[in-house]
């Protein structure tokens, strides 16, 4: 079954599972991307600071898909916002990829002691009207950013990409996302494995047959995020495709629940830089 799409603020949509690209070497990159699409994926998360822009673009293309049916995000990353080294970052992320454009481009963090993300997101407005990104959004932004930038420039992101695992939930992040109109989306929504012997997890991969990857990938489907697995080997990306013919009872999501404990995986980003 392959995965739902998700509807983006202007009008576009994200498949709501896809392939995540951090820590995947360059020299395997396309083979793992041609792979993951011939399995049925149709999204790839990757990044400028990800080193793999090159192979992400070659797999793309020797998956001999029609390029209309990749969704494809790319970030800018910290050291290159403000807005002429935005728009050059973006042109770079396209001749790296070797695409005309890209259907998502996300600013990394917010970095707020660099305070240049308005002029950065200036830059992706400015590209997304040059027909170079089709949608905007950001990442690892928390409320305060999120409403400084809409209040500045009155354009809404479609999406922002955030920590989110069964340790990490989100709730209020994820409520203000629905307020504001744009799509959650999960970075490590397998948590580095920490919830894997939960019990709440075990309970539900028993009832379902499944791994407890996949009862936490189907428990970010049913939170209504987009989700975007990393794995490099064809077990793991088929695996991790396979969490839309079952369903966690409200019982199961409950439980699920339980499991927040509100710590991080990944930097705070009040602070990163
Ligand atoms: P992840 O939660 O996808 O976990 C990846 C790890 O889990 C790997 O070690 C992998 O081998 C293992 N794994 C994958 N499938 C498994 C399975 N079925 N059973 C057991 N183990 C399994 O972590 P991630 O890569 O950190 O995050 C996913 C993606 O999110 C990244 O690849 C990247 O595209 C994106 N990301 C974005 C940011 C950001 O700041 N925006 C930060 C980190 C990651």
């Amino acid at each position: 079954m392959p995965p739902a799409r998700l509807r983006l603020n202007d009008g576009h949509s994200i498949p709501q599972l896809g392939l995540g690209l951090w820590q995947v070497p360059e020299d395997s990159t396309a083979s793992t991307v041609k792979t993951a699409l011939d399995l049925g994926y149709r999204l790839v998360d990757g990044a400028a600071i990800y080193g793999n822009e090159v192979g992400q673009g070659e797999g793309i293309r020797a998956s001999g898909l029609p390029r209309d049916e990749v969704f494809v995000t790319t970030k800018v990353w910290n050291s290159e916002q403000g807005y002429d080294r935005t728009l050059r970052a973006v042109d770079a992320s396209l001749a790296r990829l070797g695409l005309t454009h890209v259907e998502l481009c996300l600013i990394h963090w917010p970095t707020p002691g660099r305070d240049r993300y308005l002029d950065t997101w200036r830059a992706l407005i400015r590209a997304r009207e040059d027909g170079k990104i089709r949608s905007i959004g950001v990442s690892n932004f928390m409320a305060p950013h999120l409403e400084r930038l809409v209040g500045e420039t009155g354009v809404v992101p479609v999406l922002n990409q955030i920590e989110l695992n069964p340790r990490l939930q989100q709730a209020e992040l994820r409520a203000l996302h629905d307020r504001m109109g744009i799509v959650t989306q999960s970075w490590t929504p397998l948590g580095q494995g920490a919830s894997f012997g939960a019990a709440p997890v075990r309970a539900a991969a028993a009832r379902m047959g499944k791994s407890p990857a996949q009862v936490i990938l189907r428990w970010h489907v049913q939170l209504g995020v987009s989700v975007i697995p990393r794995s490099t080997r064809v077990a793991g990306l088929t695996e991790n495709l396979d969490v839309f013919d079952v369903c966690l009872t409200p019982e199961e999501m409950a439980a699920m629940a339980t499991l927040d404990e509100g710590v991080r995986c990944g930097p705070d980003p009040m602070t990163f830089a």
